[in-house]
C-alpha cells in the first residue's frame, strides 16, 4: 500500500485529529526555513525580546527587516497541504492545527481561525505590548517607511510588536493550554514538517501517543520520534496529503 493510502486509512479510522506543521510546511510554499543552514538566522543575528524592549536602535532594525521582508513571507501562497488540511478540517475531521509557524497560511487556506493553534504567534499584524491592542501592518508602514516613526500604540502610546514570539519571550499560556488539550483529546495526531526536536514540538506527538491517539509523521528528513510512530513518511508534504485527501 502506498505512503498515501496508508495515511487516508488511518484519517478514515480517526474521528478526532489534530494536526502539528513545522517549517518544512513553509517551506513547500517557498518560505525559508530561517534555522536551516542559509536561512535568515544565519545571515542576520535574532533580536531578542529584551533587545527590543530596551532599545530603540534594535526597534527600528526589527520593523526596518519586517518591512523589508526579510524573512520571506510576504506574498507566500498556501500549497497543496495547506489546503488538504483544511479540507479536512471542513469535513470535521481536524479539530485543530497546532502550528509553529507565523505566516498566517493554515487561515489563508481556509482553516477558521479558531481552529489554527499558533505557537509562535503571527507575523501578519501587530499588537501592542501593554495593552494588547491589534495594529495592521498596512496601517503602520507608512509612518516607518514615510516618516521614520517607530511604531507606538494608537491607544495607550505602549511599544508595538509584530504579533510573533520573538527569541527570549514566553511562549502564549493560552494557546500552549488549547495545543495540550486538542492533543490530549486527539486520536490521531499528523505532524507535517517538523524535525520534532525543539522543546515544545517534541513533547505534543508523546502526548498524543500517551493518550492512546495514533501517530503519523511527514517529514523530509527523520525524527526521533519515528520509532513511536504508526506511519512514517520521509518525503514533501504537498503531494502525499493531496493524493489521501482528494478534493
Ligand atoms: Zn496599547
Amino acid at each position: 500500500m502506498s505512503h498515501a493510502a496508508r495515511l487516508a486509512e488511518l484519517i478514515a479510522r480517526a474521528c478526532r485529529a489534530v494536526v502539528f506543521t513545522g517549517a518544512g510546511m513553509s517551506t513547500e510554499s517557498g518560505i525559508p526555513d530561517f534555522r536551516s543552514p542559509g536561512g535568515v538566522w544565519s545571515r542576520m543575528k535574532p533580536i531578542h525580546f529584551s533587545e527590543f524592549v530596551a532599545s530603540e536602535a534594535a526597534r527600528r532594525e526589527a520593523w526596518r527587516r519586517v518591512f523589508a521582508n526579510e524573512s520571506g513571507w510576504v506574498g507566500a501562497k498556501p500549497n497543496a497541504g495547506h489546503f488538504a488540511v483544511a479540507r479536512l478540517a471542513a469535513e470535521g475531521k481536524v479539530s485543530a492545527v497546532i502550528t509553529q509557524n507565523v505566516d498566517n497560511l493554515h487561515i489563508e487556506s481556509g482553516m477558521p481561525e479558531e481552529r489554527v493553534i499558533e505557537l509562535h504567534g503571527n507575523a501578519g499584524y501587530a499588537t501592542c505590548l501593554a495593552c494588547g491592542l491589534r495594529h495592521e501592518l498596512a496601517d503602520l508602514r507608512q509612518g516607518f517607511l514615510g516618516r521614520d516613526e517607530i511604531p507606538s500604540c494608537r491607544e495607550c502610546g505602549g511599544l508595538v510588536k509584530t504579533a510573533t514570539i520573538s527569541f527570549g519571550q514566553s511562549m502564549p499560556g493560552g494557546a500552549m493550554r488549547r495545543a495540550e488539550a486538542e492533543t490530549r483529546a486527539a486520536d490521531l495526531f499528523i505532524v507535517l514538517g517538523s524535525s520534532l526536536v525543539v522543546y515544545p514540538a517534541a513533547a505534543f506527538p508523546r502526548l498524543a501517543k500517551e493518550h492512546g491517539a495514533r501517530l503519523a509523521i511527514v517529514n523530509r528528513e527523520p525524527t526521533p520520534l519515528d520509532p513511536e510512530a504508526d506511519l512514517v513518511v520521509h518525503a514533501e508534504i504537498g503531494p502525499i496529503l493531496a493524493a489521501a485527501v482528494p478534493a
